[in-house]
């Protein structure tokens, strides 16, 4: 039995979501221009589809799993279980006017709003008290109000510059998202074990990318400073250095609190720190 997965085809999630599986280990055949493909190495079945049907498909059971924007997801309202937040394809659903308008209050109230995702925006309307017009277009949204089709867009936005280039600002955000791995809510014990098989590389990698190595020397008399400022995965390793009275110690940092430490770990005497990338942390 292999489980099977679906993946974007080709768009914004497409290449961190075949790259996720080969950090996962999971070796894919020939997947250019392919409506699915399989791993030699790990019982998976990959296939590719539009994000707009990622979500019906996990709930009728044709994938099991999929990986797949929230914005898609919540929009859709379909049944499936979310597994796991990827920490890639973010972006928001936000409200965006023309930019020379002033945001006041009750703005919304009355307008024509352009948007391809009416569920969200309904839903954010009602939870606010708004009734406004919701106008649904599939694509281009940004357009518009510039050809006099709405005065309001609700759109994704990542760094903005596209709601710039069309003399918009964005106003209100309505859902932040990123991509998740959904999960089809009936599988059996045997699609479960490769579901957890899959999961725990997916966390590994996860857990790796926000962690640093990191290798410093410092005098032995410097030493329980410095420990109480590593934590590590367990407790620091200390290797002693061919130079009398210093040692090597070697830890793990979490990539928040990276910069203050080394700082930190400097002010307390550390020299020669170096810092490396860890590949799969598994705890
Ligand atoms: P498809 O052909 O699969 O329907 P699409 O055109 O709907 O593709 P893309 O533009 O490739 O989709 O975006 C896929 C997902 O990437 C979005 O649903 C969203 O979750 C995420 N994303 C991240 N940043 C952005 C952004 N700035 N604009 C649009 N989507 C973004
Ligand atoms: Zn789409």
């Amino acid at each position: 039995m292999k489980l099977r997965i679906a993946i974007q085809k080709s768009g914004r999630l497409y290449d961190e979501s075949i790259s996720l599986l080969k950090e996962c280990g999971i070796d894919l055949r020939n997947v250019k221009d392919r409506l699915k493909t399989e791993s030699d190495n790990f019982p998976l079945e990959v296939f590719f589809l539009r994000d707009d049907d990622i979500p019906q498909y996990v709930e009728d059971g044709v994938a099991d799993v999929g990986i797949v924007g929230e914005n898609v997801l919540y929009e859709k309202c379909k049944e499936v279980e979310v597994l796991e937040k990827l920490g890639f394809g973010k972006c928001r659903l936000s409200l965006a006017i023309n930019k020379n308008e002033d945001y006041v209050a009750n703005f919304l109230q009355g307008k024509r709003i352009a948007t391809s995702y009416p569920v969200l925006l309904q839903k954010y309307l009602e939870e606010q008290k708004i009734t406004a017009e919701i106008h649904e277009i599939s694509g281009s949204v940004e357009i518009a109000p510039g050809i006099g089709l709405a005065e309001v867009i609700c759109d994704l936005v990542s760094s903005g510059s596209t709601l710039f280039m069309n003399g918009l600002k964005e106003v209100e955000t309505i859902l932040e998202s990123q991509a998740v791995v959904i999960k089809n809510r009936e599988l059996n014990s045997e699609q479960l074990a490769l579901v957890n098989k899959l999961l725990f590389r997916v966390r590994a990698v996860k857990k790796a990318k926000k962690n640093k190595y990191i290798l410093l020397n410092a005098p032995n008399d410097q030493l329980a400073k410095i420990f109480g400022l590593l934590p590590g995965m367990k407790s620091p390793t200390v290797l002693p250095l061919a130079e009398e009275g210093w040692s090597s110690v070697h830890s793990v940092l979490s990539e928040d609190e990276f910069w203050e430490k080394i700082e930190q770990l400097k002010a307390a005497g550390a020299q020669g720190i170096l810092v490396v990338p860890i590949e799969k942390m598994i705890i």
